[in-house]
């Protein structure tokens, strides 16, 4: 018998209908590559189907794992401040992440964050495109290089491109695009340029919501 491939991808786990709490329901049971089995379970996207607005971030972290759902931790509280600040507080948007489960290696009784590898962004993949077929959102805003490069490959820079909407093909399809750093990357900004990053991250989200209108 052949060896099993490390990270088969989540493609096969897919189920016929794509609506998305039949991928949600599905994606519980994804085995598509191993961050699957030190998670405490897969913490699919949020939100309704018709919001204009997808978020794509790059995985769950330790709190997202624990309860089971997308930016409910730190960074979530970040995200949300911002979101109420750039005039998006009333857009409906679905938040979801390029990696559905939480990537982390153990300190003690600590688990911290691990970018996860281009192999299993690449697994993931599936899931996310099949989120944004279910949503075909006017607009998708990456927060973070994962999530950049899962949607719009290499040749997008966070730190070049953030703040623009940029109309063109992804890995998810054609569409409108705007990307910007991840609300993590705040919460690790030293003391003194804390105030700066979060202004940055709330102005490039103003450019979403006058794109929205
Ligand atoms: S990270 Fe994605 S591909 Fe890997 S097991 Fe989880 S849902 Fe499947």
């Amino acid at each position: 018998m052949p060896p099993r491939a490390k990270h088969p991808g989540a493609q096969g786990f897919l189920p016929p209908e794509t609506t998305l709490p039949e991928l949600r329901a599905a994606a519980d049971g994804c085995r598509g590559c191993d961050l699957w089995e030190p998670a405490t379970q897969t913490v699919f996207g949020a939100g309704p189907a018709d919001a204009p607005l997808l978020l794509v971030g790059e995985q769950p972290g330790d709190v997202e794992d624990v309860e089971g759902e997308p930016f409910v931790g730190p960074a979530g509280r970040v995200l949300a401040q911002a979101l109420h600040e750039s005039g998006l507080d009333a857009t409906p948007r679905y938040v979801t992440n390029a990696v559905k489960h939480f990537s982390f290696t153990r300190q003690g009784k600590r688990r911290l964050h691990q970018t996860p590898k281009a192999a299993e962004v690449s697994a993931c993949r599936p899931w996310l495109v099949a989120e944004y077929a279910a949503l075909r959102p006017q607009l998708t805003v990456c927060l973070g290089s994962t999530a950049v490069r899962s949607v719009l490959g290499t040749d997008v820079k966070v730190l070049r491109d953030r703040g623009a909407v940029l109309e063109r093909d992804s890995a998810l399809g054609p569409g409108a695009f705007l990307v910007t750093v991840h609300p993590s990357s705040i919460l690790r900004a030293p003391d003194d340029l804390r105030a700066e990053a979060r202004a940055a991250f709330v102005a490039d989200l103003r450019v979403a919501a006058q794109f929205l209108g």
